[in-house]
């Protein structure tokens, strides 16, 4: 059992040392907080902002090392072994969101079983477990649909398309030794949404206004957020969702819920059990962003408020990064630079611009693609 009197209660442990970990000792610095991350890599991006164990997330030595002392371990990959977390819950450490949260995010398969059996909306979908059950799945299902692995995919990763039968055979090539599968109906979606909400230990939840998201290549591009955006019956659908799982799970800290908008109607996509990257816009455009938001739900202080400061749009950085000094030309425009090295498809920073009005974000993001390279956003 951790022994409480060498607690420090401003010292948070994190599992994984990304971005979304830099963040957050980026939000919590200010609070007084302090950080320690757990990561395989030395060169992870929390590197310089609080201690680093190395180690890879199922090694129970490094595990030990990072919780020890703190007063909640927290991730910020959902890939983090669950039994790994498990273990140092079991051990009396206050691991915050629920490692149930961590196993369902996991697999594609439980994920769309737990949103339909709490009325969540979802695309059609079947476990395929062989090359007869992907036959039988489309027989089910029909066409177009996509095929992907219930584990381990992100960013369109571990995942086909299928428009035709001719299409079933080399999706089956593609990724039948991937491991369990599930095959979901194709969603012919008017705009991609998301919808981040906060719980805190006392069971009080807040959510940011919806997000829209616009992906290519299965990775995210943008996250917009607008008054007009906001549509007022949409959001009371997605936080009703939300809501749902953020009490069926006994959640602590921050959720994002992905959905599709099909004609009005909420079709969920995915979960993300921790802070995320379509709420990156909330450190300059909320009142309180989803990285602090996160911070004081899992140390068990009251939340801050998620409204809107400004309209923003956030644009990743994927493969390479802008001039730092031309971005800080344009008024209202933020650049966040992960520390990683570049290769292509991957995150390496974002931009977030900020403006008093919708017009004015328009200019100040013409502005910012004249800055862009081709290649970002
Ligand atoms: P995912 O890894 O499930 O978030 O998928 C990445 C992206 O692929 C999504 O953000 C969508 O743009 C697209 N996508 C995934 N599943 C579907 C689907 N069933 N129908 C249409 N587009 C999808």
């Amino acid at each position: 059992m951790s022994n409480e009197s060498t607690i420090d209660p401003l010292l948070i442990s994190v599992l994984g040392g990304g971005q979304l970990g830099m963040m957050l000792a980026e939000a919590g610095a200010p609070l007084g907080m302090h950080f320690r991350f757990l990561d395989p890599s030395p060169q992870a991006p929390t590197a310089t902002f609080g201690e680093l164990i190395v180690g890879t997330l199922g090694d129970t030595d490094a595990l030990v090392r990072t919780a020890q002392g703190s007063a909640v371990v927290t991730y910020e990959w959902e890939g983090v072994p669950a039994t790994g977390a498990a273990s140092l819950e079991s051990a009396g450490h206050l691991v915050r969101p629920s490692i149930r949260a961590l196993e369902v995010s996991q697999d594609r398969l439980s994920e769309k079983n737990l949103f339909r059996s709490l009325g969540i909306g979802v695309a059609e979908f079947a476990a395929v477990d062989d090359r007869s059950g992907l036959d039988n799945a489309v027989d089910a299902i029909g066409l177009p649909a996509v095929l992907k692995t219930r584990c381990g995919g992100y960013d369109g990763k571990g995942q086909v398309v299928l428009q035709d039968r001719a299409d079933v055979g080399p999706a089956w090539e593609a990724l039948g030794e991937a491991g369990p599968l599930i095959l979901e109906a194709w969603v012919p979606f008017d705009r991609e949404l998301s919808i981040i909400a906060v719980r805190s230990v006392d069971g009080d939840t807040l959510c940011w206004p919806l997000v829209t998201n616009e992906h290519r290549d299965g990775i995210l591009r943008t996250s917009t957020v607008t008054a007009e955006g906001d549509n007022t019956t949409l959001r009371a659908s997605a936080e009703k969702y939300v809501g749902r799982l953020l009490d069926e799970l006994d959640y602590v800290g921050v959720l994002a819920l992905e959905l599709f908008d099909v004609g009005g109607q909420l079709l969920a996509n995915e979960m993300a059990p921790r802070v995320h990257n379509s709420g990156h816009w909330t450190i300059e455009g909320a009142s309180t962003s989803q990285f602090e938001n996160h911070l004081r739900a899992i140390a068990g202080w009251p939340l801050g408020p998620t409204t809107l400061k400004m309209p923003s749009v956030m644009v990743n950085c994927i493969g390479s990064l802008p001039e730092a000094a031309a971005i800080g030309a344009i008024t209202g425009a933020h650049l966040h630079v992960y520390g990683k090295s570049l290769r292509p498809g991957r995150k390496v920073g974002h931009v977030t611009v900020v403006a008093p009005d919708t017009a004015q974000l328009h200019e100040r993001l013409t502005a910012l693609r004249e800055v862009l390279p081709p290649d970002i956003g």
